[in-house]
């Protein structure tokens, strides 16, 4: 017998090309069992859902959930009304606490989480008080390469930041710090991803420097970032073509407006979108939620469907989860958000105050993690019509 039911979702899925087909979805133990437009059985529990849009439970790429071990952290369970039900943490433990961190996590949080790993030791652990150090002196290569290779399926990538007041203050500068990470993530066999807000040295050397696969965070920063003479940067178009990973993450004030705007006037669209949410930004904005993010995506000239490919299927891929998180599939976790598509007129402003005006605003409805019902607004919501441009 089923334990769940949502009936007449809008459903979508970019990995195999549900877009926008109205079923029912079927849950047992966790599992999606049945996708079918009209199931017969009933459940114990059903959620009727039509109107409104089902996707795949989100995926935050960039998230900090070392709750406890950095001053900046959420639990991981805070994202869950947003609709995410899978994250990435971007490097809040370094080699000398990473397994603290791994160690403190629930086994739900195991199956649906990753961690990238700090080259420095503490990681993220002394903010917000003070930065890291990453003088490349410092990286213990050997315990790093053994903990990657003892926590495989944990950690699938290393981190570091490489703005200017931190290599400043570590005695060290932004590439050569850099140089190191990536000789080191080579011998890893890992991506490395790297936060590149207000840089030191030219985006070119920087581009040199990453590898495909690698990830180039903050991509849409109103620091310096990828803009030179008030352009995107052919430099950054070249990284792109060699496979570097353009990750848009917000955080407290990296997505600017103008920068993003004019880079997707070009066609030079994210392939990540993630909050970098911490206690200092969560619910408030710019940053808001992964799902108020899509939207400022949406006013800035993607489709519903590219900002659901940036967080589910290719972030799922770079966690090596492809078919399994970041889709809706029998046979796989019943993880799934229900969302509002709420029209009107929505005003998004960046750290700088630049604004910029949308019409959809994603709302979360319903959050589903592993079957199990962790977020449910569709009580409260009045009758949505049967419109299904809703
Ligand atoms: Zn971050």
């Amino acid at each position: 017998m089923y334990d769940l039911i949502l009936r007449n979702g809008t459903l979508y899925d970019v990995s195999r090309g549900l877009r926008g087909e109205v079923a029912d979805i079927a849950i047992e133990n966790g599992v999606i069992r049945k996708i079918a437009p009209d199931i017969p059985e009933n459940a114990p529990h059903e959620i009727e859902v039509s109107g409104r849009t089902v996707t795949p439970g989100l995926i935050d790429f960039h998230a900090h959930f070392y709750a406890g071990g950095t001053g900046i952290a959420l639990k991981f369970s805070t994202y869950w009304p947003a609709g995410v039900t899978s994250a990435v943490d971007a490097g809040s433990a370094g080699f000398g606490n990473i397994e603290s961190f791994l160690s403190s996590q629930t086994e739900e949080e195991r199956r649906n989480t990753k961690a990238y790993l700090y080259l420095g030791s503490g990681g993220l652990s002394t903010l917000p008080a003070h930065n890291e150090n990453i003088h490349p002196k410092y990286f213990d290569r050997k315990k790093i390469k053994m903990l990657c290779e003892r926590y495989t399926d944990r950690i699938c990538g290393l981190k570091l930041r490489i703005s200017a007041p931190i290599a400043e203050i570590s005695g060290t500068t932004s590439l050569d710090s850099l140089r190191i990470g990536v000789e080191i993530a080579e011998e890893c066999g890992l991506p490395i991803s790297v936060h590149i807000p207000d840089f030191q040295g030219n985006l070119s050397q920087l581009i040199d420097i990453l590898r495909p696969g690698d990830i180039f965070c903050h991509v849409f920063t109103p620091k310096r970032g990828i803009l030179e003479d008030d352009r995107i940067s052919p430099e950054i178009v070249r990284g792109r073509k060699k496979g570097v990973v353009m990750e848009s993450a917000c955080g407290k004030g990296h997505l600017g407006n103008r920068v993003a705007a004019m880079a997707i006037q070009e066609g030079f669209y994210p392939d990540i979108i993630s909050g970098d949410f911490t206690k200092a930004n969560y619910t408030f904005s710019p940053a808001g939620t992964l799902p108020y993010l899509m939207s400022r995506f949406m006013a800035l000239g993607m489709t519903f469907e590219q900002v659901l490919a940036c967080c589910t299927s290719f972030p799922a891929k770079k966690m090596g989860m492809e078919g399994k998180l970041g889709c809706i599939r029998e046979g796989t976790p019943a993880n799934l958000a229900v969302f509002q598509r709420e029209q009107g007129e929505f005003i998004f402003s960046d750290v700088e105050g630049d604004t910029i005006l949308g019409h959809e605003m994603l709302i979360p409805q319903a959050t589903i993690l592993e079957g199990e019902v962790v977020y449910n607004q569709t009580l409260c919501r009045s009758r949505p019509t049967n419109d299904s441009s809703l």
